[in-house]
């Protein structure tokens, strides 16, 4: 691919947009949706760039015109982002964002011949800015197009859904992922590429230290069940009074279902999938008592754990309910270490 892209998989959905995006026949809202970090937002910029370059049209926007140049900066003003306001701890878009963007694009566009607003998360507007916005994607101002973002479709309302084409991405496959990964020269491409579930943002986060922090709560994950339900307890507590307690416990879970994940793995026979591919024994020790019933039963807890902690129960007990039925489920199988 070309300069400043970096754009993986995604190929057969992107294709035809940049091709409509050359010949000017975008349609003025397109919704882009699918799993975190998985490029929702690089396609966003890269089809903006793409409508907007003034070189010699190749396949992709040429990085070198004075447009593609002050787009990839995020300086030129027929680039225009709406995210969450900074200073709104909510992490909301406000109807005060969306009337100035209102206001702006009535304007003519500065110079490009289209401007690309993209709105990411579109989900994170509040109701009464959702509502302002619709009456702009009814009559969009020419030469105009919305991308609005998103990873929670379900809850958008049907009047946003309706005026846009939808455009879903997919996970990366790990064919594609691990060279690339290789090619940044990030160490442990293939847990990582595994890890990420196909979502290459999650992929870079991983391996810039990420995947290190994740393997220190395992360490701290598996020293916890190695002890008995008092030793639980007092982890949860420890937990619970550290600085971002909720966090914290959602880190544990991740983990945790990455490893009861790897049990439904191993008691397939899919030994070669593996995520804790370097933990061969503990997973083999994990599957001969959790496959295939506890492990079906851990997946279901870690489910309501998470759906819970979003609505503000008791975090410390949670973690001591699942800790213990985790406990319960490996019985001597939890005396498993690390290699
Ligand atoms: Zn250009």
């Amino acid at each position: 691919m070309s300069v400043g892209i970096e754009l993986l998989g995604q190929t057969a959905h992107i294709a035809p947009l940049l091709e409509r995006a050359r010949s000017g026949r975008l349609h003025h809202c397109y919704l882009f949706e699918g799993p975190p970090s998985v490029g929702k937002h690089t396609a966003a910029e890269l089809l903006a760039r793409t409508a907007a370059c003034t070189a010699e049209r190749g396949p992709f926007p040429c990085g070198q015109c004075l447009t593609c140049k002050q787009m990839l900066k995020g300086i030129h003003p027929d680039l225009i982002q709406v995210v969450p306001d900074p200073k709104r701890k909510s992490g909301t878009i406000g109807v005060d964002q969306v009337r100035e963007l209102i206001r702006q694009v009535r304007l003519r566009p500065y110079n490009a011949s289209w401007r690309t607003v993209i709105v990411d998360p579109v989900d994170a507007l509040m109701p009464q800015a959702a509502n302002a916005l619709l009456k702009t994607l009814e009559e969009p101002p020419p030469d105009t197009g919305f991308v609005l973002v998103t990873s929670r479709v379900s809850s958008l309302l049907a009047t946003v859904l309706s005026r846009s084409q939808r455009v879903r991405f997919t996970a990366v496959s790990e064919k594609e992922l691990v060279p690339w990964l290789s090619a940044k020269e990030l160490p442990d491409a293939q847990r990582i590429a595994r890890l990420s579930l196909g979502c290459p943002g999650a992929a870079i986060a991983l391996g810039e230290g990420g995947l290190v922090a994740m393997d220190e709560v395992r360490s701290e994950l598996i020293q916890v069940l190695n002890g008995d339900i008092p030793a639980v307890i007092d982890a949860s507590e420890a937990l619970s009074r550290t600085k971002d307690a909720k966090a914290g416990l959602l880190l544990w879970l991740a983990v945790l279902e990455t490893l009861v994940r790897d049990t439904v793995m191993w008691g397939c026979d899919r030994q070669d999938g593996l995520i804790h591919s370097d933990q061969p024994k503990l997973i083999a020790a994990w599957a001969g008592v959790l496959w295939p019933g506890g492990a079906g039963r851990l997946q279901v807890l870690i489910d309501q754990t998470r759906r819970r902690m979003s609505v503000n129960v008791n975090n410390r007990l949670l973690v001591e309910t699942l800790l213990s039925a985790t406990l319960r489920e490996l019985g001597p199988a939890s005396r498993a270490r690390l290699q």
